[in-house]
């Protein structure tokens, strides 16, 4: 019989304002719990499943480097530890509801998280284990969707889909002009040239150097990261 889903090893990138919600908390569990079972649906599918979390629910550098007085580089260093504090947080939500996932690092906490090892992250997608990368790329001065779209490369995934609060991307910014209309598919020419607000471009050149198709999602919407994961049409698609 003919598989219902399309793509077979998938990075699901999850912002940190995503996992906050409307919460006034940095994360709120229902969020969690959501990601947690369609993530457990899919890989019961047999699609494997690896995870980039963001930290801008408790810390983002690069807005407190510049009020703090803090250097840019510390500031991003707190940033990423933030990201493994979702991590975790997953991780243990997502092990509560008998999905086995790792965590790795991009720098070492070896009593925490396991370090990142690329070979190691794919024998446990293989095995059926949900990988969640976290601490970004370990590097000051990137962001998390940077490292999505490296981790998507090095473990070659098929797709970056990337969980958001909206439904895609809009024309305009849906929050102010109501008439903003979404779009269903557009380029990484379009994202970069017309200034987009999706991803930085760091990232958008590094999905387009490696022809990473990107989609980008609701996660709010229940059924939507299933859908998205099996590969059905939700919100904006991004490629070539
Ligand atoms: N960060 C970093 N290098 C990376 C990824 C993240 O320095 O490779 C820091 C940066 O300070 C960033 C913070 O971690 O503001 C949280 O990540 P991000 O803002 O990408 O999270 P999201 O917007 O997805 O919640």
């Amino acid at each position: 019989t003919k598989p219902s889903y399309k793509w077979r090893r998938v990075l699901l990138k999850v912002s940190g304002e995503a996992l906050a919600g409307d919460q006034t908390q940095n994360i709120d569990p229902k969020i969690t719990m959501s990601i947690a079972r369609e993530v457990a649906a899919v890989t019961k599918l047999g699609v494997e499943v690896a995870i980039v979390v963001g930290g801008g629910n408790i810390f983002r550098g690069a807005s407190w480097a510049g009020c703090s007085g803090l250097d840019r580089s510390s500031a991003d260093y707190i940033g990423m530890l933030a990201t493994v504090m979702n991590a975790i947080f997953l991780q243990a939500t997502m092990e509560s509801i008998g999905i086995p996932t790792r965590v790795q690092t991009a720098f070492r906490m070896a009593e925490v998280a396991e370090p990142y090892i690329r070979r190691r992250a794919i024998r446990h997608l293989e095995k059926g284990r949900v990988v969640i990368f976290a601490a970004g790329t370990g590097n000051p001065f990137f962001t998390t969707d940077t490292a999505a779209a490296l981790r998507c490369a090095e473990i070659n995934a098929e797709v970056m889909l990337k969980a958001t609060n909206v439904d895609g991307v809009f024309d305009d910014d849906p929050r102010h002009n109501p008439s903003a209309r979404l779009l269903n598919t557009l380029s990484y020419h379009d994202v970069t040239s017309k200034d987009l607000s999706v991803m930085d471009k760091t990232a958008v050149t590094l999905c387009q150097e490696n022809n990473i198709p990107v989609v980008v999602f609701n996660l709010t919407k229940p059924g939507n990261i299933s859908k998205a994961i099996t590969g059905e049409r939700v919100g904006t698609l991004i490629e070539r």
